[in-house]
């Protein structure tokens, strides 16, 4: 191997640290370390130059050095370098895409405008997306955020939520007055599980319809929820519609063995009104 000093640096060295001149067909008297040096220092001094005669090179030749990085990223597995990359980086990663984010939302806006539409055509892409968004609302991140955003919507708008559950009230009072009924403890001890609610309601609406054309009524158990010798279920075969004006001595009394078409009629109350009444009990 050959070796040559540096006009330099004056060290000893093998030939191929040496620059070709193709010009004089001679290798350059300073080493490539030392031209380097020298030219660091020159791009220094003469900054614009330097980039506009860059910017000048990569307009002329961008097809060749667009072709060239494309080589050079496949030959050097760029992918995994790039990754390798983002996972020591992760700081400034998280920080250029949250500038990028705010510089230019009306591009994010385009671009989540275009992937919404590519999901919404594909059934697998938003199974997935659903999967994903169901994932994402179990974690803490979000269960926090979703408890932050509703107490600060209900400090917001009290009167508004008051006004919307009165307006519900008014609109649904017989399924509001089950809902009370249902809460009380005996009512739900003696309500079965094969209960219907939807007859159940449908009986209390038709009473608050009669109510609003103004003939007072009130359902009514046939058999008492809460008696001496029975206790009723709670269930809308034991449920009757009757008049107020009729109702008014009634409260928890029971005739046994009383036809049901007799209930809630004028000579019902007489009945329990009479003598009849107690003898009856007596003999139960
Ligand atoms: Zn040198």
């Amino acid at each position: 191997m050959k070796f040559k000093t540096c006009s330099k640096c004056n060290k000893k060295k093998s030939i191929l640290k040496f620059y070709f001149r193709k010009d004089i067909q001679n290798y350059r008297a300073d080493c490539k370390e030392c031209v380097q040096a020298k030219r660091r220092i020159w791009e220094k001094n003469n900054l614009d130059h330097y980039r506009e005669y860059h910017k000048k090179y990569r307009l002329k030749n961008r097809k060749i050095i667009l072709k060239k990085g494309k080589e050079y990223y496949y030959k050097n597995d760029g992918a995994k370098k790039r990754r390798d990359w983002r996972k020591k980086n992760k700081k400034r990663e998280h920080e250029t895409a949250r500038l990028y984010r705010l510089n230019n939302p009306e591009k994010i806006k385009k671009k989540q405008q275009t992937q919404w539409k590519r999901i919404k055509n594909n059934k697998e892409l938003l199974l997935k997306q659903k999967n994903r968004l169901a994932e994402y609302r179990k974690t803490n991140k979000f269960l926090k955020w979703r408890e932050n955003y509703w107490k600060q919507y209900f400090s917001k708008n009290k009167e508004l939520i008051r006004a919307r559950h009165k307006n519900y009230y008014n609109n649904n009072k017989s399924q509001s007055y089950l809902r009370v009924f249902k809460r009380r403890r005996n009512v739900l001890q003696q309500t079965p599980k094969w209960c219907d609610y939807k007859k159940m309601l449908a009986i209390y609406k038709k009473a608050e319809k009669m109510r609003d054309k103004g003939i007072m009524v009130n359902v009514d158990h046939i058999i008492p929820l809460n008696n001496k010798f029975v206790c009723g279920l709670n269930v809308p075969e034991n449920l009757k519609i009757i008049e107020d004006k009729l109702n008014f001595s009634k409260s928890n009394k029971f005739i046994p063995f009383l036809n049901y078409k007799i209930y809630g009629t004028k000579k019902y109350y007489e009945m329990l009104k009479s003598k009849n009444y107690k003898i009856r009990i007596k003999s139960f």
